[in-house]
């Protein structure tokens, strides 16, 4: 290990959990019967009990770890209105009015997150300052600049072009050709979302057990079973909000994601003067790979937060950091000497067509698969689940009736990953 890379209070923990530490929660007994028992305290759990506990029905959300120790409080905090596959490989697969209806979820997530930031009052450096995309090579380049100019009709994003001439008005770099701005593109401190979440769903009569991994989930018509160390419940309806840590007790659904492992580091608290260099705006950053990075300025312009992969197998957040460290400085050379004071990781869940999946499976509700983009998406579907689970119509979305596939032989363990990611680091290398 480099340990002159490092600060003295080095942490292999998230950063946001300076601000908001994992919660300690209280033990509380499970009842013997429930309306809704949830698997995960993530978004996706907290954001569908939420629904559910102000619409009158008993729910218990169970987590293996501590409320929020998944990737909800480990992400970027990016929020984008991301969907994986373009409006024209979605018509191709589906016809062009359920392609439009999937495209249109990215947008109503991103706006349900800004109404549900600002009508809770929730405290987490919620901003829209747009987001650069740097062109990792001139081809690229163009070909972003092309898709600015030809946005689906009814689909359009707020982009600005941005030659590589006057690139520095973005960023303080030369390591891209250009790149492309979305004014829309909001941020926030995911560790203050989490507990501000999770603060209104125990208000409203939430029970959140933490340290309690459900083992397995047996339906016995009325109703399940939920067994977890020590006990079970007997639940109306389940949930299974898991997303990149689903395990063997959600067995169909774990065959259909793909956990990847997303790293990430913090740097020290650099000098304003630096910060203004190198980020002169708050936006959000990233690069036109498929091997991404994303990075931004800390909420509070202290210091920069740099993710991706780095390696085409997983390690651990010891390795990642000086890798990390590394590209940040290929971008940045003025960091050379730049310490880090954090460095962590989170599963991520990808799917096999790199959408995400909401729906029900022998009648158990699930929402994942969000593709490393599921700051908004996972607690607006969580949202959309409970909906549905009331019998609601507003529960319907534009990924309903999306047939959740897997690969056979696929059992939840990616043993291609390593050579996918060695593949596509290899093709970014292109000039492609
Ligand atoms: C490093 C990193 C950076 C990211 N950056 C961004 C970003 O900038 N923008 C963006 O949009 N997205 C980003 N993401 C992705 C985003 O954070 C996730 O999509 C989102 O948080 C998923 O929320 P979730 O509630 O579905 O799952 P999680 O928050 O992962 O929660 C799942 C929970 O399920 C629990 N669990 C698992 N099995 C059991 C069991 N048997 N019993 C009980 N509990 C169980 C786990 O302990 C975990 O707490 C990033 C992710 C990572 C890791």
């Amino acid at each position: 290990m480099q340990s002159d890379i490092f600060t003295e209070d080095f942490k292999t923990e998230p950063y946001w959990w300076e601000k908001s530490p994992r919660p300690r929660l209280r033990k509380t007994a499970v009842p013997e019967k429930i309306d809704v028992a949830i698997v995960g305290a993530g978004y996706t759990g907290l954001s569908a009990a939420l629904v559910l506990a102000r619409a009158g029905r008993s729910v218990v959300v169970f987590d293996a770890e501590d409320a929020g120790w998944g990737c909800s409080t480990r992400n970027g905090g990016q929020i984008s209105r991301s969907i994986k596959p373009g409006y024209e490989q979605l018509t191709r697969r589906y016809g062009a009015d359920t392609a439009f209806e999937i495209i249109r979820e990215g947008s109503r997530a991103l706006e349900w997150v800004t109404d549900f930031v600002a009508s809770e009052n929730i405290q987490c450096d919620f901003a829209v300052p747009g987001k650069f995309t740097g062109a990792h090579n001139q081809a690229q380049f163009e070909a972003m600049a092309r898709a600015a100019d030809h946005q689906p009709e009814g689909l359009e994003e707020p982009l600005e072009v941005i030659p590589r001439a006057e690139q520095h008005r973005e960023l303080g770099t030369d390591a891209y050709y250009g790149g492309v701005v979305n004014t829309s593109t909001a941020s926030l401190d995911p560790g203050l979302f989490h507990q501000g979440l999770l603060e209104r769903a125990r208000a409203a009569g939430v029970s959140v057990v933490t340290h309690c991994p459900v083992a397995g989930i047996e339906e016995t018509a009325p109703g399940f079973r939920v067994k977890f160390p020590g006990g079970s419940v007997r639940a109306g309806n389940v949930l299974v909000a898991t997303n990149g840590y689903t395990g063997a007790e959600a067995g169909w659904q774990r065959r259909r994601v793909i956990p990847i492992g997303s790293y990430i580091i913090a740097t020290e608290a650099l000098s304003p003067d630096l910060m203004d260099r190198i980020m002169p705006t708050n936006r959000m950053l990233g690069d036109s790979r498929k091997v991404v990075y994303y990075y931004r300025p800390s909420p509070d312009r202290s210091r920069i937060l740099f993710g991706g992969r780095v390696s085409a197998s997983e390690t651990n957040p010891l390795k990642s950091a000086p890798l990390l460290r590394r590209d940040l400085i290929g971008l940045f050379p003025e960091l050379e000497n730049v310490r880090i004071s954090h460095s962590w990781m989170g599963f991520v869940a990808y799917t096999f067509d790199t959408l995400a999946h909401v729906g029900t499976h022998e009648n158990i509700h699930y929402a994942m698969g969000y593709c490393g983009s599921g700051v908004s998406m996972s607690g607006y579907l969580g949202m959309r689940v409970a909906q549905k689970i009331l019998g609601l119509k507003e529960g319907r979305t534009g990924f309903d009736g999306i047939s959740f596939p897997t690969r056979p032989l696929y059992t939840g363990r990616p043993w291609f990953l390593s050579a996918s990611v060695a593949f596509y680091r290899w093709r970014d290398s292109f000039n492609r």
